[in-house]
């Protein structure tokens, strides 16, 4: 029998998990968690200060030395079990992400699937990290170049996708031999504490991984960032806090991976393939109601055909059911909060004041939770704000272009370089594209590119390091030389 949600919120972890217990934050404060779509209150948790997280980091640094030197096929089936958890616990665990972060059901499935892959990616990366020996040059002696752990790491994440950005930190950073203090955002955390359960189930050492949620994350962050035993800093976000803790780690030249904001562009061309096009556009804007770094915020279609695509798109977006995810049939949830609706309504006011067209949508929506109608603006002015800012909601924003130079300039016209996807059914074109398009990542006639496999990061300032397959073990290993001169 499937848990109903009371039965769910009464059975979750409310507290701090730290060296293998779960504790009450020092002050015994707490804070409140809350459904979007409802407004109503889920849970009450600990609430942590600045030494519950030293506390934390204690743990950390006292577990580590032990789990660099368990066996890499040790830390891989652990890695492998929380997996297998995860899958036994699915139906349990969408509820949850639905509960507190909004997306339908069927997105929360398809979260798990992909966040869990994580697990079982740097499972089987665990048990191949290689080194190299040689001679050198001179012949004088033998180079051996070895991976190490990094050590004690800090992993700070955000609302959008609770389950899949911890688990794509966590699993490669425990697969490398490095222990955790994991921070989710203070808007979504339960979902991390139902992990650390998972964690603890499946035989994880105490101290290894360690969860504190908090109300203060920059008071409690900074301190454990200052501390040298730290070795590195992990943070998925936005661009502007993504500087601040740049900043906080020069103080010690700490390593650091950021996952930061994107304002990915969506180029349609004449010779597209608009059936693929228009679904593309429909995952790449709506799906968690437009709230992921990887969202497409900027609609480049060219003018021939773009008539053709607004039509076809709105046709898809006037079937969309907007509502709370767990009713069946809702394909758009709640956005996080109310700010976060405001803030989206603003952007829309002001690209219609500098004259873009509303075609649909372009309102919140009245009653309990944070809702906003699936929107499509049209002749977006370049100078509007919502084609330089992320939107981080359901609203497509169109210009058009004539020439392909064109295209690629506006494209390119922006701070960040997370994502681009790119519709032509002319392969030339396209190569032309992963060229020219300045981004970590390109999606080619497709609107959902993430993969546990792939290297998932940005360039500019949508940041620094890729996550995920091969690349990503690599950001919790350091490089160690040895020479050994002949005997
Ligand atoms: P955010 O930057 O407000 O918060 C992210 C995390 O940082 C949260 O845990 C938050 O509590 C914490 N935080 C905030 N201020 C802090 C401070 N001063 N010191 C320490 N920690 C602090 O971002 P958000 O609103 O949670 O998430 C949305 C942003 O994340 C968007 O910009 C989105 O593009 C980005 N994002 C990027 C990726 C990626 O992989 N590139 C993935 C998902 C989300």
């Amino acid at each position: 029998m499937p848990l109903s949600e009371a039965e769910l919120l009464l059975r979750l972890p409310d507290r701090l998990f730290i060296g293998g217990r779960w504790v009450d934050a020092e002050n015994s404060n707490t804070f409140a968690v809350f459904d979007p779509a409802t407004g109503q209150r889920l849970a009450r948790i600990a609430d942590a200060s600045p030494a519950d997280g030293l506390s934390a980091l204690d743990a950390a640094v006292d577990a580590q030395e032990e789990w660099a030197a368990t066996a890499p096929r040790v830390r891989g089936e652990i890695l492998r079990r929380v997996f297998e958890l995860i899958q036994e616990r699915r139906d349990e665990l969408a509820l949850l992400i639905t509960l507190e972060m909004g997306k339908p059901l069927s997105e929360a499935q398809s979260e798990i699937t992909y966040g869990a892959e994580f697990l079982r990616w740097f499972s089987e990366e665990a048990v191949r990290i290689t080194g190299r020996y040689g001679p050198n040059p001179e012949g004088t002696g033998q180079m051996l170049v070895s991976q190490r752990p990094v050590g004690p790491c800090y992993l700070i994440t955000p609302w959008n996708f609770p389950l899949a950005m911890a688990t794509r930190k966590i699993a490669p950073a425990l697969a490398a031999g490095c222990t955790v203090v994991v921070k989710p955002a203070e808007l979504t955390p339960l979902t991390t504490l139902f992990v650390a359960a998972l964690f603890a189930q499946a035989g994880l050492p105490a101290g290894v991984l360690n969860v504190i949620t908090t109300l203060n994350s920059a008071a409690v962050s900074e301190p454990i960032i200052a501390d040298p035993r730290l070795r590195k800093l992990s943070f998925t976000g936005s661009t502007p806090v993504g500087r601040i803790l740049m900043r906080q780690a020069a103080a010690n030249v700490l390593r650091t991976s950021m996952e930061l904001g994107g304002n990915a562009p969506f180029l349609v061309f004449d010779d597209a393939d608009l059936d693929k096009a228009v679904d593309g556009a429909v995952a790449a804007k709506f799906r968690n109601s437009g709230q992921a770094c990887t969202a497409a915020n900027r609609f480049i279609v060219h003018s021939t055909i773009a008539e053709q695509f607004i039509s076809r798109l709105g046709a898809q977006v006037a079937d969309m059911r907007v509502g709370r995810g767990t009713e069946a049939g809702v394909t758009i949830g709640p956005l996080i909060n109310d700010s976060a609706v405001e803030k989206t309504s603003d952007l829309v006011q002001d690209a219609i004041s500098r004259g873009a067209n509303l075609i649909t949508g372009g309102h919140s929506v009245d009653g309990p939770g944070s809702f906003y109608e699936p929107t499509i603006l049209t002749g977006v002015p370049l100078t509007s704000n919502i084609l330089n800012e992320e939107i981080f909601g359901p609203v497509v924003s169109i210009v058009e272009f004539d020439d392909e130079d064109e295209a690629v300039r506006l494209a390119n016209n922006t701070d960040y370089g997370l994502v681009s996807y790119v519709f032509t059914e002319s392969l030339a074109r396209g190569e032309r594209m992963i060229q020219r398009l300045q981004t970590g990542m390109m999606g080619l006639n497709v609107g959902v590119i993430s993969n546990a496999a792939a290297p998932f990061g940005g360039i500019k300032q949508s940041g620094l390091g890729r996550e995920g397959g091969a690349e990503g073990i690599h950001e919790y290993l350091e490089t160690k030389y040895t020479l050994i001169p002949n005997g």
